[in-house]
């Protein structure tokens, strides 16, 4: 169906404010204005922007920040692996979310995606987690005609970016 972004965003975002106050984030989201509507399926664009924002939160320490924006992408500024088989002409919303967490090692970047892998790093045992999450995400964007992928420095941060097709009018 046709979804408003600001709306997917205000509940996942809510669902999350507990555990964001409790490990005292700094969290800021910005939505560009007048947004066009995604087509998309509400249950599960949730899951994949649920699952993206708690392992934003898991793996960066408290006190750290995080910062979800959401805005049309240019298809020039998509990553090129990620634009293959993408319709041409179509447009995209983006979803970022960047944390200034443990990050992901380049080695890693895409093995994350595989079922049950999970990095080692220092919030591993806090974070809990059974390596499903992003595994499950990666086909669900796709089966709805968007793309995920990630850019990260180690000990820095970490950015999800997850694109959306723009509902046709
Ligand atoms: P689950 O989502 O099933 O509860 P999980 O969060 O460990 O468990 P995924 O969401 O699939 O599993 O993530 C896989 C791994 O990718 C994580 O275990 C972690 O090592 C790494 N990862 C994911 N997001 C981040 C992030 N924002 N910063 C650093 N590492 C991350
Ligand atoms: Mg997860």
């Amino acid at each position: 169906a046709r979804l408003m972004v600001a709306d997917v965003m205000s509940s996942v975002v809510g669902n999350a404010r507990a555990e964001i106050t409790q490990r005292q984030q700094e969290f800021s989201l910005s939505l560009a204005p007048n947004l066009p509507n995604i087509w998309s399926d509400i249950e599960r664009i949730r899951q994949v922007a649920s699952n993206v924002l708690s392992n934003a939160i898991k793996y960066t320490p408290n006190g750290g920040k995080i910062s979800v924006k959401a805005f049309e992408i240019n298809v020039n500024d998509i990553p090129s692996k990620q634009r293959e088989g993408l319709q041409v002409g179509r447009r995209y919303i983006a979803l970022a979310v960047q944390d200034s967490g443990v990050g992901i090692d380049p080695s890693e970047h895409e093995k994350v995606f595989d079922r049950f892998y999970r990095t080692e790093n220092p919030l591993k045992i806090e974070a809990g987690g059974t390596g499903l999450g992003l595994s499950l995400v990666r086909p669900l964007i796709q089966l709805m005609g968007g793309r995920i992928w990630l850019e990260s420095v180690v000990n820095q941060g970490t950015t999800f970016t997850f694109i959306m097709p723009v509902a046709a009018d």
